[in-house]
């Protein structure tokens, strides 16, 4: 600080009146300073926005994955757009500034909205001051779209719209997630393949840089900006507003489960399930996924009929690994006829395990919000609020077979830890912009989600064996690139962004100069 800069024994021999003012100022300043309990004193329009109540302190000092713990300085809830640009603003103005995490639900697993000794930014307060406005549905456009605060969550987005008989293209399996952070790390799912991530539908942001401007960007105004971004974990601005596009809302899904034993038909299966268009050009699947089923306690068989539930057990148990492809085909009343003899025409040929495949009927929503359905169940029995050490993976397609046998079958159905949600399904590399910030193979590729939740004490296996599989992935050269990715050094970004390091680099120091944004991503900081 200036103050301790000037030495004022020799300003008192100076004696000038304009000097001792400034030596008066500046006591003044040091006192409060020594009084407050930050190393700085903040602007008064915005001082009774920070808190330092310790249990809110502590509400951001975890997040979802409950593996790490950062204690911040003081917790801003700001009621305005422009807090957030006067509270960036001002750390800017600081000899020494502090370090800035936004926080949306804080369902990051490895400490990416937190920040040790900075200033965590609760998003979701802006929500209490829109009078309504955080989901502005634009219905009577032409091609209609939804203007959504940062803030916001997707089941949120999903009801709104929904009663417009709107949709938005792209979604996340789980819904209670801002729609600030989806866009700062991709936003994907079994929809992926068809329309691209939720990062390749965004028509409009409104951002607030490092620098603490708010600037709307878009594809042509700003761009450079809104490439940023998107996919730019937080990096170069906080994203208080999104322009997502809308299209017609089914009200019912058609939900197929069809079971694999080997993982070469499953995959092929797969592959073609989303390049397939139906006979007459005009049937596409409208979600693929796929889920590994391991011979290990606790399945969750509740998708299927209880008298099937034994005949699925022997099978898992026959052949300790069974891969399901889930299949979604939207309908309505118009469509409703039809439903079935379209699922008929996309599965013609597929191989999987003949009278091992089950379906439902779910309505739109029931299927959207299918996450947090498992959520309620696992919360009360003690299994929602523990450490959850996530791997997500692009894995690029030319080399799924050897994932296959090197992580699912060579690395954990061998260490046979505890039961696990897995994910793979196959997506389009074309659906995804190179401008934006986000990194892919630059084939088509897989998106593998290890998804454990564990006790404490277990925590530690879950972690090497993440580190296992990011080994095996290096040594056997398949290029896997991590989503919403943990590293630990600036090496391994560097690694993890290739070619586009320089990009990013550069990025960062035309928005966010100081590096203040998004510490916990361990980036720049
Ligand atoms: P937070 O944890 O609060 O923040 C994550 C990062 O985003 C931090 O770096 C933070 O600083 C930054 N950030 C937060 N808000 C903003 C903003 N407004 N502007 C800029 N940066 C911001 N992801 C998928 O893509 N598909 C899925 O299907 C999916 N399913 C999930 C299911 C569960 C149960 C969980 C826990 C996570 C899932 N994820 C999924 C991952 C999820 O998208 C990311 O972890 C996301 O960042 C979490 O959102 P959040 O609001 O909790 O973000």
């Amino acid at each position: 600080m200036l103050g301790f800069q000037i030495n004022p024994f020799s300003l008192l021999k100076i004696a000038r009146p304009k000097v001792l003012i400034l030596l008066w100022l500046n006591i003044i300043v040091l006192t409060h300073a020594a009084l407050s309990p930050y190393p700085w004193s903040p602007p008064k329009d915005i001082a009774n926005k920070f808190s330092r109540d310790p249990a809110t302190l502590s509400q951001v000092s975890s997040d979802f994955g409950l593996i790490f713990h950062r204690n911040s300085s003081a917790v801003f809830t700001p009621t305005s757009i422009s807090d957030i640009s006067k509270l960036i603003k001002f750390s800017n103005s600081l000899s020494c500034p502090f370090t800035i995490a936004p926080r949306g639900q804080g369902h990051a697993s490895y400490g990416q909205a937190m920040t040790r000794g900075g200033v965590v930014v609760n998003m979701t307060a802006l929500n209490d001051y829109r009078n309504g406005s955080g989901i502005v549905v634009h219905h009577d456009k032409q091609t209609p779209y939804v203007d959504v605060g940062g803030e916001q969550i997707w089941i949120d987005v999903l009801r709104a719209t929904f009663v417009h008989g709107l949709t938005p293209f792209a979604w996340t399996d789980y819904l209670y997630l801002s729609i600030g952070a989806t866009l700062s790390n991709g936003g994907i799912n079994g929809r992926a393949f068809r329309f691209g991530p939720q990062i390749s539908n965004v028509h409009e942001l409104d951002v607030v840089t490092g620098k603490g401007d708010l600037v709307t960007c878009s594809a042509n105004k700003n761009s450079d900006l809104f490439y940023a971004v998107l996919g730019g974990l937080g990096q170069f601005g906080i994203i208080t507003r999104a322009r997502i596009p809308l299209g017609p809302a089914p009200t019912r899904v058609k939900w197929v489960h069809m079971l694999y034993n080997d993982f070469s038909t499953f995959s092929k299966d797969q592959e073609h399930l989303i390049t397939f268009k139906g006979r007459n050009g005009n049937n596409q699947a409208d979600f693929v996924e796929g889920v590994l089923m391991l011979n290990q306690p606790s399945q969750d068989l509740s998708f299927y009929p209880e008298s099937d539930q034994p005949r699925i057990i022997s099978l898992v148990t026959q052949y300790d690994i069974i891969y399901v492809m889930e299949l979604v085909k939207y309908y309505d009343d118009n469509t409703q006829d039809q439903v079935d003899q379209e699922i008929e025409d996309l599965i013609h040929g597929l191989k999987f395990i003949p009278t091992f495949k089950f379906d439902k009927n779910a309505s739109y929503e029931e299927f959207q919000n299918r996450i947090r359905t498992i959520e309620l169940t696992l919360k009360p029995l003690g299994l929602w609020d523990v450490p959850h050490p996530w791997l997500d993976l692009y894995v690029p397609g030319s080399r799924i077979m050897d994932f296959d046998e090197g992580v699912f079958k060579g690395i954990i159905l061998k260490q046979n830890i505890t039961a696990r949600r897995i994910l793979v399904y196959a997506t389009n590399q074309k659906k995804w912009d190179d401008k934006t910030s986000a990194m892919t193979p630059d084939e088509d590729f897989y998106i593998v989600s290890i998804l454990p939740s564990t006790r404490f004490d277990n925590l530690e296996l879950y972690l090497a064996q993440n580190q296992q599989v990011l080994q095996f992935c290096e040594d056997a050269g398949i290029g896997a690139k991590q989503y919403t990715p943990h590293n630990k050094t600036q090496e391994e970004w560097v690694e993890y962004y290739g070619p586009k390091w320089k990009t990013i680099q550069q990025r960062k120091l035309q928005f966010d100069p100081n590096k203040l944004l998004a510490p916990g991503q361990g980036i720049f900081n």
